[in-house]
């Protein structure tokens, strides 16, 4: 299958040096105006000026689809715990109200009610209700995700949630990387023993994961009252000595020394870093590891602080952003969204926060080689907007301005014309 996907206004492809973009590489995106992209099998051909492209070979042979917008790689978003049964609405109008998140989890809410509905969820409303939102995220641009397990916290519904995942990435063109995170919280069984809950992850959970190669990362919540660095940081090595690479939640709600321990595991992110430091930023830059930011979950709970990303790129520190979607703090599957969020609360350019939605959000998934960028021998992910300036799609809130997703060179969405 041939496509030529010509007259596009503004084509952002990320063409740069393999490896994720840090300081002021992060702010260049590629540009080329008037331009088209042809694709063959799922991988592009060529991108660049549309009369350059028109002469390929292969562009007369190609089914022609006309853009009329700007072009850019579909988003990847490598943070989400997309598999949850119910919505978290009680907490929400609870908190609307003035009550602590300490004050929902004594009412029954916070991430305990989240787990005891994903105990209790058939697998099949589970496989269904991930391709559902697996739509949503394609509809705003979005072709590869993350997803987090870690509201099952036993084995049987760890694995039932990546088999969700299996099941669910079979039946969608939604690309979606599967990561164990059965260390998000000390599960009521195990209370004030978050010692013994690991060694039963790791002498009963990860042999089954990594048996049916269910998951591609281990991840780990690594913050007081959760799991110390100590015993994140060995988790995380006995993970990676069975194949399953770190990802690490740090430095969320204090510093806690959870980006130390990305770095002396060789985690390929560490995410959130709302309490990070001087010295972790350095750290990070040192051990090569991505800063996944997520300032959707600062937005949505209403936090005057955000993390510093500015001091990241500053720091040549790779950024990579995602949207955290989650039904407790980030109820988010629109990418642009996360833009304008980094782009106004957190002053990153829109070039800056284009490229770690796309790029740097790839390398967060160690996909940076094949997906993230728009250049010839890549995998043809991309999305078209209906928009004259990429700067809209920051500027612009609260909107999906995505019209076409197009995943392995195939349409993923697209959108239906009001008037046929
Ligand atoms: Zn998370």
């Amino acid at each position: 299958m041939i496509l030529l996907l010509a007259n596009i206004k503004q084509l952002l492809t990320f063409r740069g040096p393999s490896g994720p973009r840090a300081g002021r590489a992060q702010g260049e995106i590629g540009l080329v105006k008037n331009a088209a992209v042809l694709m063959k099998n799922g991988r592009v051909t060529a991108a660049g000026k549309e009369r350059e492209v028109l002469r390929h070979p292969l562009a007369k042979k190609a089914r022609v689809v006309e853009a009329n917008g700007i072009v850019l790689p579909a988003f990847v978003d490598s943070h989400t715990h997309a598999v949850f049964a119910e919505p978290r609405l009680r907490d929400f109008s609870l908190r609307t109200q003035g009550v602590s998140y300490a004050g929902i989890r004594a009412r029954g809410g916070g991430i305990i009610s989240s787990v005891k509905a994903v105990r209790r969820q058939a697998p099949a409303n589970m496989v269904s209700q991930l391709l559902e939102r697996a739509e949503r995220f394609l509809e705003c641009g979005t072709a590869t995700i993350e997803v987090k397990t870690g509201y099952g916290l036993d084995k049987k519904s760890e694995l039932k949630m990546l088999e969700a995942v299996r099941a669910a990435a079979s039946r969608t063109r939604l690309e979606m990387v599967p990561t164990l995170l059965a260390a998000h919280a000390v599960p009521p069984e195990f209370k004030g023993d978050s010692g013994k809950y690991l060694r039963y992850v790791l002498d009963e959970i990860v042999p089954a994961v990594v048996a049916g190669d269910l998951a591609q990362f281990a991840d780990i919540f690594c913050e007081r009252g959760y799991f110390t660095p100590e015993e994140s940081r060995s988790y995380l090595n006995a993970c990676l000595r069975r194949g399953l690479v770190p990802k690490i939640h740090a430095e969320q709600l204090s510093n806690y020394g959870g980006a130390w321990v990305g770095v002396k595991t060789g985690a390929v992110s560490a995410d959130h870093l709302d309490y990070a430091l001087p010295r972790d930023i350095r750290d990070l830059r040192r051990g090569g590891v991505v800063a996944t930011l997520l300032p959707v979950s600062n937005f949505f709970l209403g936090l005057s602080r955000y993390p510093d990303a500015r001091a990241f790129i500053a720091g040549c520190v790779p950024v990579a952003l995602a949207t955290d979607f989650n039904p407790g703090t980030a109820p988010c599957w629109n990418m642009q969204m996360v833009l304008s969020a980094a782009c106004t609360h957190m002053k990153m350019t829109p070039e800056e926060a284009l490229c770690a939605a796309t790029i740097n959000g790839a390398h967060a998934l160690g996909a940076g080689d094949w997906t993230g960028t728009i250049e010839p021998g890549k995998q043809a992910d991309l999305a078209v907007f209906d928009a004259s300036d990429y700067r809209e799609l920051c500027y612009y809130f609260g909107a999906n301005l995505n019209k076409l997703t197009i995943k392995k060179g195939k349409t993923a969405y697209r959108k239906r014309d009001l008037i046929a």
